[in-house]
């Protein structure tokens, strides 16, 4: 078999003080990444829906002072040089794309979606999704050329709400254009090319096929997207996954693939918001361009982000993601599978 699903169990015993000190055993579990063979940990705490905050004063202020709202996006966001991008900003349906204020690296933006200052995760349109990634597409179109000879990677990322690291409340993302995609995507991208050398496969073609064939982790397709969860969590309470089937990089999806996207996105954001979570980063993993390998399909990762306790303001983060590398999760990605895919059917 070339993909292995391992897990161990763990059991930890101790003196439970809320059972009169009688011996318990206290179960969690250990999962190895079938791609890398990085660890995460599953614990299983009884956490199934949180209380969702009352978000009207972080709306009402974050207006008031918003950079992105119009009116304000076309006068006080900054302009490429015209030999960059002519005009200095671009335009696709009504999001708009500007050159990032605080760089990434040489070519850095940011596409302020819609002209709506809040949209909630419970009900996210598509409209501002497909328009979004059709900017970065473009704007890969016009810039892919000026880095590394055209074999940059274009990123899209979206921090969603403050608890995903967003300072600005309205929806937008950051597009880069760069040599150096991240660590993470590296590793990825590197354990890919050994896959495929080894088993003459393309990775994400053979994850996808055993997880419909085994529907424990699947949640089901928009069109040529599919989405899955993977098998060791990114996140506390839930992550999912897309995959574009045979496309490798942002430049490829045609305006149906992204508009299958939106859909499906909207859908699983939808059913994130059941478990009363309102906040998430997303991060798109492409191929370098120019890339003719095959041994890489592009995808999407969606996480979900929350405060473990508002009031304290514990984020969900810790020395184990953040020190250690070691991914953390309070759900089963089964139980998150099981979750998305009612969201899902229920388009
Ligand atoms: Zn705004």
């Amino acid at each position: 078999m070339s993909l292995q699903f391992r897990r161990e169990q763990k059991r930890a015993r101790i003196h439970d003080p809320r059972k009169n000190f009688e011996l318990v055993e206290v179960e969690s579990e250990l999962r190895y990444d079938p791609l890398t063979e990085t660890t995460g940990r599953i614990c299983h705490f009884a956490l199934s829906r949180l209380a969702v905050p009352d978000l009207s004063g972080i709306i009402a202020e974050s207006r008031a002072q918003c950079p992105f709202c119009p009116g304000k996006v076309e006068s006080i966001t900054p302009r490429f040089p015209q030999d960059l991008v002519p005009g200095g900003r671009l335009h696709n349906g009504q999001a708009i794309l500007f050159p990032n204020l605080f760089p990434y690296d040489d070519i850095s933006a940011v596409a302020a979606l819609c002209p709506e200052h809040f949209h909630p995760m419970a009900a996210m349109p598509e409209r501002p999704i497909g328009d979004g990634l059709k900017l970065a597409r473009d704007f890969f179109g016009l810039t892919a050329h000026r880095v590394e000879d055209g074999r940059a990677f274009g990123l899209v990322t979206w921090n969603y709400m403050p608890p995903a690291g967003a300072s600005q409340v309205h929806p937008h993302l950051q597009i880069v254009l760069t040599a150096h995609p991240g660590n993470a995507l590296t590793r990825e991208l590197a354990a890919e090319s050994g896959y495929l050398q080894r088993h003459g496969r393309c990775y994400a073609e053979a994850l996808l096929s055993a997880e419909i064939e085994a529907r424990e982790r699947y949640v089901g397709a928009t069109g040529c997207v599919s989405w899955l969860v993977p098998f060791v969590p990114y996140g506390l309470f839930g992550d999912c996954a897309a995959v574009f089937r045979e496309r490798a990089t942002i430049s490829e999806l045609s305006d149906a693939d992204i508009a299958d996207f939106a859909r499906g996105l909207t859908l699983v954001l939808r059913g994130f918001a059941e478990r009363g979570l309102w906040s998430f980063n997303l991060t798109f993993f492409p191929a370098r361009f120019g890339s003719d390998g095959g041994a890489h399909w592009l995808t999407a990762r969606v996480l979900p982000r929350l405060y473990l306790n508002a009031g304290l303001h514990v984020t969900d983060v810790s020395y184990l993601q953040l020190l250690l590398e070691e991914r953390f999760a309070m759900v089963k990605p089964e139980e998150t599978a099981a979750l998305l895919r009612t969201a899902l059917a229920a388009r």
